[in-house]
């Protein structure tokens, strides 16, 4: 992987406007890796592909993260900085093998949930699908993600099809799921210096990550154009030059 220009990241930017979130999440990650295909990008676990995210994050726009949360109980507006470092799960565990799950008298084979599985999923009912865990039980989004993720369900010897499994075992399935790709389900404990609460709530590096991006295309855009009158200077010009010298021409016009 590597870091991108300002030029490509404003091209995966506007390349996304139209994306839902997983495929923005390949988009920026295709672009840093050049020398893999979308398929294989696609293949990597959740958990995989946010490890990555966080990583081309840090390196894009440092390691340092703010957030602005609001507390549930009181409704005081709460502003959380924390590191990469905070956030990033070590894992030894090997993301891209199957799964072997007993639950009662039922032996289970799945492997982890990838963007392409999330990418076949109805985006109106998950559209930021970051977090496995948060698959509301019996919805028509956690019976497709089985569908594509349990490779095989025996009870004894007899092969058991997923719809004559009892729910309470799917249940279990999905919950394992999301226990062996921690990095795709990051928590944050949180607590309000005001009223005391404590609550956690879900921290999605491709929604943040997105989010900053376009606060910092919307402003590269505003910097061209004002160093694009006042010199004259191509965008792709301006584009490949460092922040700093961007920042001090900048302050020579005024803008
Ligand atoms: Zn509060």
């Amino acid at each position: 992987m590597k870091s991108l220009s300002a030029a490509e990241l404003l091209g995966v930017w506007e390349q996304g406007l139209t994306q839902y979130p997983v495929q923005r999440s390949l988009s920026l990650l295709a672009a840093a890796c050049p020398d893999q295909s979308l398929e294989q990008l696609g293949s990597l676990s959740i958990g995989q592909r946010d490890a990555l995210l966080l990583t081309l994050r840090e390196w894009m726009f440092g390691t340092e993260l703010v957030s602005v949360v609001y507390c549930p109980s009181c409704r005081d507006r709460l502003e959380l900085t924390f590191n990469v470092g905070d956030i990033r799960v070590s894992s030894n565990a090997d993301l891209t093998e199957v799964h072997l799950l007993q639950i009662a008298d039922y032996h289970v084979q799945f492997r982890l949930p990838n963007s392409l599985d999330l990418t076949t999923l109805i985006p109106e009912l998950v559209p930021d699908l970051a977090a496995v865990g948060s698959i509301a039980n019996g919805t028509s989004a956690q019976q497709q993600l089985l569908d594509r993720c349990v490779l095989s369900i025996h009870q004894g010897e007899s092969e058991r099809a997923i719809h004559d499994v009892p729910a309470t075992v799917l249940d279990t399935i999905v919950e394992q799921m999301a226990d062996a790709d921690p990095q795709a389900d990051v928590q944050l404990d949180l607590s309000c210096p005001l009223c005391g609460h404590r609550w956690q709530s879900t921290f999605d590096i491709v929604s943040f990550f997105w989010s900053e991006i376009h606060t910092w295309a919307n402003r590269i855009v505003r910097e061209v154009h004002t160093l694009a009158s006042a010199y004259g200077w191509r965008e792709a010009d301006i584009l490949a030059m460092s922040a700093l010298r961007r920042q001090l021409y900048l302050g020579m016009v005024g803008g």
